[in-house]
């Protein structure tokens, strides 16, 4: 017999480290754009898994490639040479114009191993060259070296004593970066587009003008594109769209469209700092995952898909222009790209009212850093699925805007 909500409700709430705030729902299955939960109401995702379910739920060659997979072999360590492995870490070198990948389970474990290599990296020159710059409001993971990069004062509380090391600039502000940034700087790491912190994009020639920085300063570039990449800005990796070339760009949440994954891709220049036992990982770039990953990497850079996401996101966007126009004084911004998109409200007061209120008719969103109402859902959505979540919002905001 399986068990109810309430009682699924009770157990977590007994049982789980109570580390989560979460919406008192219960998914059980889903279908493209959509979830269920257990009761059968059906919600339209607009949060895909945090930016994660790229080919929505249930996509039928995804799902058809994972049990496959998992027939065969699910795991077998990097102790030997897999198939889907070799092929995966292919075509992202392909894509990436990098040359080589390495895959690890998560964001945090992604950006961890680039950390790592950075570092290692700067050491060959000079020791003392270790200084990582990260951005004020960034979010690069929870481990205690990427909790550090994470510019949020409010997610280091407790944790000390933190690695050293680390050093903070306001993304978009280069006087700031050019101020900080020395010849003890191993490696600047950014979000392409900052996700979490409440959906920042680069303003002008920012990100040229950061790399000139750090070539200047033999300091590596590090790409964060665990949240912006995967096609969602409508370009395969952000920084296509702003013309700027890291020397490591990290990846994870919808690499495998859900199978939990995470990936570092190099230049060959970075890529020999490391030798034979200078990194591992036991589950990661295993079979399942990777024949996942090849899933999402033989279907998303089709030009033809990513070019849906490109115009499916300035519709988007237009809509909730519209909607900020209307609601000027609750609504103060638009902004992102692709389907990585925010609405930041005035103020924090009425953030996860407005985010329940859509739940209550059947939609899912997001709010982050406070008051941002973000927008990833799958990238399989349609046009109408848009209007649906415009017209949910409308009804939520008008009710708190009045
Ligand atoms: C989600 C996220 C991470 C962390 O990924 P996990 O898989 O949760 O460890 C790191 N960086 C960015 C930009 C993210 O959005």
């Amino acid at each position: 017999m399986s068990a109810t909500e309430q009682q699924i409700f009770d157990t977590d709430a007994k049982d789980y480290l109570p580390v989560f705030n979460r919406y008192r729902i219960v998914l059980d299955h889903g279908e493209g754009a959509y979830v269920w939960d257990i009761t059968g109401k059906r919600y339209l995702d607009f949060l895909g898994g945090i930016a994660v379910n790229v080919l929505g739920h249930g996509y039928k060659p995804l799902v058809d490639a994972v049990a496959r997979q998992a027939g065969k072999l699910i795991h077998v360590s990097n102790l030997y040479y897999t198939e889907p492995q070799a092929s995966a870490a292919a075509k992202l070198v392909k894509l990436s114009g990098l040359d080589r990948a390495f895959f690890g389970n998560s964001g945090a474990e992604a950006n961890e191993g680039a950390i790592k290599i950075a570092r290692k990296y700067a050491h060959r020159t000079d020791p003392g060259k270790s200084e990582i710059l990260t951005a004020w409001d960034s979010f690069h993971g929870r481990t205690l070296a990427t909790l550090t990069a994470t510019g949020q004062p409010k997610y280091h509380e407790g944790f000390g004593p933190l690695p050293a090391g680390f050093d903070y600039i306001h993304y978009n502000d280069i006087e700031e970066l050019e101020a900080k940034i020395s010849d003890k700087t191993a490696a600047v790491m950014l979000e392409t587009i900052q996700g979490e912190g409440g959906v920042h994009t680069p303003k002008g020639d920012y990100l040229q003008n950061v790399r000139a920085l750090c070539d200047r300063h033999h300091a590596l570039l590090i790409f964060d594109e665990i949240q912006s990449g995967i096609g969602r800005s409508g370009a395969f990796f952000a920084y296509e769209k702003y013309g700027v070339k890291p020397d490591i760009v990290t990846l994870a949440k919808g690499l495998a469209g859900g199978v939990p994954i995470g990936a570092f891709v190099v230049t060959n220049e970075v890529a020999r700092a490391f030798h034979a036992g200078d990194h591992g990982t036991t589950f990661g770039g295993n079979p399942l995952a990777c024949a996942a990953a090849n899933v999402v990497l033989d279907t998303v850079p089709n030009p033809a898909f990513l070019a849906r996401v490109e115009l499916l996101g300035m519709y988007f966007r237009k809509k909730l222009e519209g909607l900020q126009k209307k609601y000027r004084e609750f609504l103060v911004d638009v902004r992102g790209t692709g389907l990585l998109l925010g609405a930041e409200l005035a103020s924090a007061q009425h953030g996860r009212d407005i985010v329940n209120a859509c739940l209550a008719e059947g939609v899912i969103i997001n709010c982050t850093a406070g008051k941002v109402l973000r927008f990833i859902p799958p990238l399989i959505i349609t046009e109408a699925q848009i209007d649906e979540v415009i017209a949910t919002l409308d009804k939520a905001i008008f009710n708190y805007a009045r």
